[in-house]
């Protein structure tokens, strides 16, 4: 049986951990990660066998890239829930994938007749695919359906939707988590460890790197209402929470500058790159840079007695980590497949997810903050910011 990247007891470590170092720390102390699903208390078991021991169906909203080549794969690969329902405008979409995943007609929907899922018990969790200024919408039309819910990243195109997003979630009872496979990947896992626990003594500096030659495949990416922004929402957030889960603390404040525009009719809309820094309230800071017309995928923190470092960080697979000991001997994992396992399993036994809203929005708070910065030219203070960070991460 795979694993799932963390035991109840190494969460409640770091908590303890995480708590202790930042007394304002909100969300996660006092409550159960998603667990290691091999050491079920009696407990877990009832809460498994309510639900008649099946898979938990999910519902995929929007069948582009990500859903085709990622997700829907990985969903062949999960123990604790399986692909059960589509939601797409495309008809000639929703019947390739009948054909494919053998999903019956009552189980597809469409953009209209989405909000009918609501009668439907195949349906456990509603998976929110598609374009970043869609999440909060469906997101809260999914909640209201009474459906637990995965939202993509970004988790919207502003601090104010993912509050309204928490909110839906919370009043209808249901989960809320964002689609942040790195969380479940153990090499970034290893990073976190790393740094947190100060393995390598104080981390001074972090380097976090994150950009990609953008093709016009996807044309609202490069468009503002459907965006939100360039590739600091869509990839540069990867640096961003990177460099906040190998520190393990939020900045008090950030800089930032804009890269020249090099393409003007592709840049019309959306910035090309922006570089950005975060000041954290030691000392230490984390240089970081997204670009969708520059390729680099790095996240490397100097400490004090050594520096530990992954190249590629941030890619679905083959990611590499080496440290001034030598490299890391850590297997890549299926990302999405423990993703989703490991909220099923917060589901079935009724725990908090360590991806949660609150995550998702601090990350747009800091994504607020970075575009201020590089607009005005001024360090912005985060010190508002929603304080939440990940548990220490554990090799799995
Ligand atoms: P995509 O363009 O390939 O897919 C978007 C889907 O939304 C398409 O099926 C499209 O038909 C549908 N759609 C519905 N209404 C639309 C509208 N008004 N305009 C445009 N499309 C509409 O994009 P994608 O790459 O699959 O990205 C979807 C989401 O997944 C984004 O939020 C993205 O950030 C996220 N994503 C996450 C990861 C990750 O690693 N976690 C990777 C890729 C994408």
């Amino acid at each position: 049986m795979q694993r799932l990247p963390f035991s109840r007891r190494d969460f409640v470590r770091h908590v303890s951990f995480a708590s202790l170092a930042l007394p304002g720390l909100v969300t996660l102390a006092g409550v159960q990660a998603c667990g290691n699903s091999e050491q079920k208390t009696s407990e877990e078991k009832e809460a498994t066998e309510a639900t008649g021991n099946r898979k938990l169906g999910i519902a995929l909203v929007g069948l582009g890239k990500y859903s085709e080549e990622q997700l829907a794969p990985a969903l062949e690969e999960t123990q604790f829930c399986r692909l059960a329902g589509i939601v797409t405008g495309t008809p000639e979409k929703a019947e390739k994938w009948k054909k494919k995943y053998n999903i019956p007609d009552k189980n597809v929907y469409d953009y209209k007749t989405f909000d009918q899922i609501v009668d439907n018990p195949d349906i456990d969790i509603v998976y929110v695919v598609l374009p970043n200024a869609l999440h909060a919408e469906y997101t809260i039309r999914a909640a209201q359906a009474g459906k637990h819910v995965i939202c993509e990243k970004p988790m919207a195109t502003s601090a104010e939707d993912c509050q309204k997003m928490i909110d839906a979630c919370k009043k209808a009872g249901k989960k809320l988590s964002i689609g942040y496979r790195l969380h479940f990947e153990p090499h970034n896992l290893e990073m976190m460890r790393l740094g947190q626990q100060e393995v390598m003594g104080k981390v001074n500096k972090i380097i976090a790197h994150n950009g990609q030659v953008q093709s016009n495949e996807t044309p609202w990416r490069l468009g503002k209402s459907l965006s939100g922004g360039g590739p600091l929402p869509d990839v540069g957030i990867y640096a961003l929470q990177g460099a906040i889960y190998t520190k393990g603390a939020i900045p008090i404040s950030v800089t930032a500058k804009f890269h020249p525009i090099t393409d003007k009719e592709k840049f019309k809309e959306v910035e090309e790159g922006v570089d950005f820094q975060l000041q954290f309230a030691d000392g230490s800071l984390a240089d970081c840079k997204t670009s969708y017309n520059d390729k680099y995928n790095q996240l490397r923190a100097e400490a004090a007695k050594g520096w530990f470092q992954l190249e590629p960080a941030y890619a679905y697979d083959g990611l590499k980590g080496e440290t001034s000991q030598g490299k890391m001997d850590i297997k890549n994992v299926n990302q999405q497949a423990r993703q989703m396992d490991a909220f099923a399993d917060c589901v079935l036994n009724n725990k908090e997810t360590t991806v949660s809203g609150e995550m998702g929005m601090r990350d747009v708070q800091l994504i607020e903050a970075i575009y201020k910065a590089a607009k005005t030219g001024q360090k912005v203070s985060t010190k508002d910011v929603i304080q939440v960070l990940d548990p220490v991460g554990k090799q799995a």
